[in-house]
């Protein structure tokens, strides 16, 4: 099937998806195909599953909309539950809809409330397609394309300490993070790198934000990567897991951190039905062992493969040092849907749910598919 009516932005996959359940999608030919996509990150849960669709159910009948202005009691509960889940000292709630707009919910809380413009940020980081995100993420070519960006951005070079000071001074409103790159190729930060960035933080008064919109939730085995370095951030940035496949974001700040009254809003964040399935969410990732089964199947599925294999959790990723786009279909005739992260690399985002026995199944797919490699005149798209 094909759509001419849709702007292409993403690279069509030619494949038409039409149902899923769990960690398996069907397409419109009744192919079958195990899901290391997990809708790049965010349907943690697999698809259909049952509590969700309870949930939404349920909800749906109850009340599916409420503005900003008013409680209601799945956005209390929800909100009293991430302050209590987040790092300690993390106290306020604002909630969105997608990951790009907690980060720009982020860079003008850091505006606001230091009265300072200037943002860091680092480079390969990706942070949203918005204007705020888009230009604190790196892309001189994206850049120019839609200049001017927003102004007073720089860059640094991710897990160098060298620069850092030079680059952090009393003129810094932000230095926005992720703890694992994601886009751009599944590296883990360096716990030296974070500790001097955060250190220099708190000595400039700088906020130190972090993206934690594809890994929070449980995909690196913690609840939040934050907990893998000790980590307080001043403005933690969370959305994809969040909503399990439901579009929804939030920003979780530090206590006295504060939005001016009428200084920013969103029509449907915080809705009673994002709130509600959002504390499903909550129910089935903090239950007993679950973080720690995804840290064991991840250490698991890193072990069937070979290469420059890198990841934490049930995030993982194989640098090729060639183009990893034309192996997305030889993986998908394989029964397996996977991503790239940048040009060269391979990435397995699968649902946190994912069994063992089917981590070992992609893993036989993944050795018979990298066993041959793509002749370099490939016909696929990009
Ligand atoms: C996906 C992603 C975003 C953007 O989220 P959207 O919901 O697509 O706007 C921001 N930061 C990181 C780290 C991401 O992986």
């Amino acid at each position: 099937m094909t759509n001419p009516y849709e702007l292409d932005v993403y690279g069509k996959r030619g494949i038409t998806l039409v149902r899923g359940q769990a960690t398996h999608l069907w397409d419109d030919q009744g192919n079958e195909y195990l899901d290391c996509m997990s809708s790049h990150g965010a349907a943690i849960l697999g698809h259909a599953h049952p509590a969700i669709v309870d949930v939404l159910t349920c909800q749906a009948a109850q009340l599916a909309s409420a503005p900003g202005s008013f409680h209601h009691p799945e956005k209390t509960r929800l909100m009293e539950r991430l302050v209590g889940l987040a790092p300690l000292g993390l106290a306020r709630v604002f909630l969105c809809n997608s990951g790009t707009e907690s980060i720009e919910a982020a860079l003008k809380l850091a505006r606001a409330s230091t009265g300072r413009s200037r943002i860091v940020a680092a480079k390969r980081g990706f942070h949203g397609r918005s204007f705020g995100a888009m230009s604190a993420t790196f892309g001189p070519k994206q850049h120019a394309l839609f200049a001017p960006v927003v102004p007073d951005v720089d860059f640094i070079a991710y897990n160098k300490t060298e620069g850092l000071e030079d680059a952090l001074d009393d003129r810094v409103a932000a230095l926005v993070l992720e703890l694992v790159q994601g886009e751009g190729g599944v590296h883990p930060a360096e716990a030296e790198f974070i500790d001097q960035a955060a250190q220099l933080c708190r000595r400039h008064g700088i906020l130190l934000v972090i993206d934690e919109v594809q890994t929070g939730f449980g995909r690196t085995g913690r609840l939040f990567a934050c907990e893998h370095y000790g980590l307080t951030p001043d403005i933690l940035c969370v959305a994809k897991g969040l909503g399990a496949g439901f579009p929804m974001g939030a920003i979780i700040v530090r206590d006295g951190l504060e939005f001016p009254p009428g200084s920013h809003g969103s029509t449907f964040g915080g809705n009673p039905l994002a709130c509600a399935v959002a504390n499903t969410v909550l129910d089935i990732v903090t239950a007993g062992g679950f973080l720690e089964d995804v840290e064991a199947k991840g250490e698991y599925f890193r072990s069937l493969l070979d290469g420059e294999v890198r990841g934490i959790g049930l995030m993982v990723a194989i640098e090729l040092g060639e183009r990893a786009r034309p192996y997305l279909d030889r993986f998908a005739n394989a029964g397996v849907l996977a991503l790239t992260a940048g040009k060269k690399v391979l990435r397995f985002l699968p649902p946190l749910i994912m069994t063992r026995d089917e981590i070992a199944q992609v893993g036989e797919v993944v050795r018979e598919v990298l066993k041959e490699p793509v002749v370099a005149r490939s016909t696929s798209a990009c």
